[in-house]
């Protein structure tokens, strides 16, 4: 675990993904950016573009409404003065100043009727002509640009009127200089055409009324001119090339009066909802216009509203910004949600795996863990088993070393018991032989020999019965100075008629302990007897015994100078019946049984290896110290 925390923390994942990350990120950057710019130039230009179709139809309503206005303006203002020529031309004033005879009166009559009629209907001018087009009077007949004696006979509405019907016409006048629509009626005096009366209507008026910022107004001749516009410079422009035909007509009737007669540079620029597009370029400004026209045939007109698309464009241009502000933030916010998921999603991958290497490094650790506790297993079964093994091999042994014991006890006892048996056998035979030669006294001797091999054997038997003793049988409370003065009594005899050296060394003061005092009295002369037969021949013997007491112990210490224990023989000489002594000197059966005589007093008798010679000690518990 800590190894895989260092891990991530020291950033060996990461960089070990580093080589293929940083590619996809470029990459996905680079989509996302080109995702982008596509949406962007989608929204700006096609979003942009339909925006803009769609607010310049919203305005077109609006272009109909004021074409309806314009033209219905027109209508009324040719309406309101379409009767009065006919009403004028029954004034007898007219028809006398028209007479062949008339006087300056009548003429200044006629002057002074046709102003009146001017002020009053506020026409620009009225006037009657003779039969040749010549004016014979006119409302502007004290005027400096005065008509009288001027003659239209070009003009239409006078040859239309002189023939018998209503003259209508639009010009530019040629003596004012100012446009105009003409009516004529024809001034007649029982039944003959004495002239032609003509009105001409102002129209600067309407024209004004037509000046606005956001659409332009023109209203267009049959010729396709243009003579009534909202701006001037647009005046007696055509809308499509002149061809000669057209211009020789335009000459004829002096309508524009030598007026050049230029293009107006309108051009087609596609269709919005059924209208006209137009495009505009003149004295370095271009504007665009959605065309609405409406035709009015009575007077041969063509009105026309050019609606700027400039503020479509403009609000168009606005919302689709916005648009792409809103679509930008929207991807913006999704890019950086997306962004957040993947790291997300990194993590969580990072994290799975190490989660996953853990696992398995868990389940390798657990599956060599069940490894060695199945080997542990099969250990344990096989010690078991080898133990098992052992304790049999044990059993047998412990089987063999019973019947070893006995078959060595058998051989020493058959030998110890044989070997006298036999002498007793010869003594016997031969004290008969003695009796029989009445030889008595050497007869004596030998039965004395046989009762000496009888106690021999006797002791033997006496001996072996120690090993049928009761443990912890008459144990008593004795004091050590007791039990060694009793045994130094008993092995006196042999001490006695030696050269020996005996030293005893015992701390005053009752050395109490627990045991049975002839067996304990035994040992002693057991282990003293010992040292004698090791001492045997020795010049300068000498036998030691010594007693410490601790509070809780008594240690009796009996130490020769003879041959000692030779090294190895240490185990074995407490066994039963191990003696280095010669066949009929020792049982070796002392050590064993004194061993077991102070095991029953709760002591213990050992071996000390000393230089010098041997050295036994009978450690035992002291009596009245603490347990
Ligand atoms: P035994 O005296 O009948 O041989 P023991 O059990 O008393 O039997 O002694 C066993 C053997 O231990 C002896 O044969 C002898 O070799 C050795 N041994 C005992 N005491 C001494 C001693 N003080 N010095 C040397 N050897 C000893």
């Amino acid at each position: 675990m800590a190894q895989m925390t260092d891990l991530v923390r020291s950033g060996h994942f990461f960089r070990a993904r580093g080589t293929s990350w940083p590619l996809t990120r470029r990459a996905r950057r680079l989509a996302a950016l080109t995702l982008l710019l596509v949406l962007g130039w989608a929204v700006l230009v096609q979003g942009g573009g339909w925006l803009a179709t769609r607010y310049i139809q919203e305005t077109v309503p609006q272009g109909e409404s004021i074409l309806r206005l314009a033209v219905s303006g027109l209508r009324g203002e040719l309406a309101r003065h379409e009767r009065l020529p006919d009403l004028m031309a029954h004034a007898p004033v007219l028809s006398a100043a028209l007479r062949e005879d008339a006087t300056q009166a009548d003429i200044a009559g006629a002057n002074l009727y046709l102003r009146y009629v001017t002020r009053l209907m506020g026409l620009s001018d009225a006037y009657v002509m003779g039969r040749d087009g010549t004016t014979v009077a006119a409302s502007n007949f004290d005027q400096d640009f005065s008509f009288v004696g001027k003659n239209f006979e070009y003009r239409p509405y006078f040859r239309d009127a002189l023939s018998g019907g209503q003259g209508r016409f639009f010009a530019l006048g040629t003596t004012s200089g100012k446009r105009g629509y003409y009516f004529g009626a024809p001034v007649r005096e029982r039944g003959r055409t004495l002239g032609v009366l003509a009105l001409k209507v102002d129209v600067d008026a309407i024209e004004d009324s037509w000046r606005a910022a956001e659409y332009e107004m023109i209203v267009t001749d049959s010729e396709g001119i243009v003579f009534l516009a909202s701006r001037r410079d647009w005046q007696f422009r055509s809308l499509a090339p002149l061809t000669r035909e057209a211009r020789a007509r335009v000459a004829a009737t002096r309508r524009y009066d030598g007026a050049p007669l230029e293009m107006l540079p309108l051009q087609r620029a596609g269709m919005v909802g059924g209208h006209q597009l137009l495009r505009l370029e003149m004295n370095g400004a271009r504007r665009e216009f959605v065309s609405i026209s409406e035709v009015m045939p009575k007077a041969g007109w063509t009105v026309q509203v050019l609606l700027d698309t400039a503020p479509a464009r403009r609000q168009a241009l606005t919302a689709s910004v916005a648009a792409l502000l809103i679509v930008g933030a929207v991807l913006a916010a999704l890019m950086a949600w997306m962004q957040r998921r993947a790291r997300l999603r990194e993590r969580l991958s990072i994290q799975a795996e190490a989660q996953a290497q853990l696992e398995g490094r868990v389940a390798a650790r657990t599956a060599e863990l069940a490894q060695l506790n199945a080997r542990l297993g099969a250990e344990v079964t096989e010690r078991r088993a080898t133990e098992a093994e052992l304790r049999r091999t044990q059993r047998h042994l412990v089987q063999s070393a019973k019947l070893a014991a006995l078959g060595q006890m058998s051989a020493a006892l058959s030998h110890e018991l044989n070997q006298p048996l036999g002498a007793v056998r010869n003594f016997a035979a031969n004290a008969l032989t003695y009796i029989d030669r009445e030889r008595v006294a050497d007869a004596r001797q030998n039965i004395t020999r046989i009762l000496s091999l009888a106690d021999r054997m006797s002791e033997t038997g006496r001996t072996l019965r120690n090993f049928a003793r009761k443990p912890n049988a008459q144990l008593s409370d004795v004091d050590l100075h007791d039990v060694l003065r009793d045994a130094l009594e008993v092995i006196a005899w042999r001490i006695g008629k030696r050269e020996l050296a005996l030293e005893l060394d015992l701390p005053p003061g009752p050395l109490m302990v627990r045991a049975g005092p002839v067996r304990f009295q035994q040992v002693i002369v057991n282990l003293l007897s010992n040292a004698l037969d090791a001492l045997e021949g020795r010049p300068d013997a000498k036998i030691r015994i010594m007693a410490e007491a601790t509070p809780q112990r008594i240690v009796l210490t009996v130490a020769d100078n003879g041959p000692g224990i030779p090294e190895g023989l240490d185990d074995r000489i407490f066994d039963p019946f191990f003696s280095t002594k010669g066949v009929g000197s020792g049982l070796g059966l002392g050590l064993s049984i004194s061993f077991n005589i102070i095991k029953d007093f709760g002591g213990e008798l050992r071996l000390v290896r000393r230089p010098g010679g041997a050295c036994f000690q009978i450690d035992l518990p002291r009596l009245g110290g603490p347990a």
